[in-house]
């Protein structure tokens, strides 16, 4: 485990931000802190399937997600399953699902829009709920196929502070 944790200490993060894994998603894998955005989030549960972090995954799932069977060990046996399966080669988040542009530009709208204190129609910049857009690159692990490149938006609800993936929206 020491030898896992020092190649850890040293490794990008797998969520591709670029930043070293203890600076980035490492911090909230380990509980240090939580999760403060909705992107944060999304990344962090990337790079936990990539590390095959099983707890962490039902940890952040919320309770009434829809594949959530009420039982944490059954769902947990099933996230497992995904992430021993399937290789996680990349992330790349577009968010908002409404905003057809770059999170980047995303995020300068929100932040105009938080300066001008009009308050927004779109739903996912509310307090409770937010919808993030990303594509994933991902192969089946050992077998050296083909790589998928999957589109999907998530929807996020924040639970006592705290953001949990709620469901997939598409
Ligand atoms: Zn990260």
């Amino acid at each position: 485990m020491a030898s896992k944790a020092t190649s850890n200490a040293s490794r990008k993060c797998p969520c591709g931000s670029g930043q070293l894994y203890p600076a980035c998603c490492g911090r909230y894998h380990t509980g240090a802190a939580a999760a403060p955005t909705p992107e944060a989030q999304l990344r962090a549960r990337f790079s936990a399937y990539s590390m095959q972090l099983i707890d962490y995954l039902v940890a952040t799932t919320h309770p009434e997600n829809p594949e959530h069977t009420g039982d944490p060990l059954t769902y947990a046996k099933s996230v497992q399953r995904t992430a021993r399966i399937t290789e996680f080669l990349g992330l790349k988040v577009l968010g908002a699902p409404d905003a057809d542009q770059p999170a980047a530009a995303a995020a300068t709208a929100s932040e105009a829009q938080a300066t001008s204190g009009l308050d927004s129609s779109s739903s996912s910049r509310s307090d409770e709920d937010a919808y993030l857009k990303f594509t994933v690159r991902w192969r089946e692990r050992g077998l050296g196929g083909p790589e998928g490149l999957a589109t999907e938006v998530s929807h996020f609800k924040r639970v006592n502070g705290a953001w949990l993936y709620y469901a997939a929206v598409q």
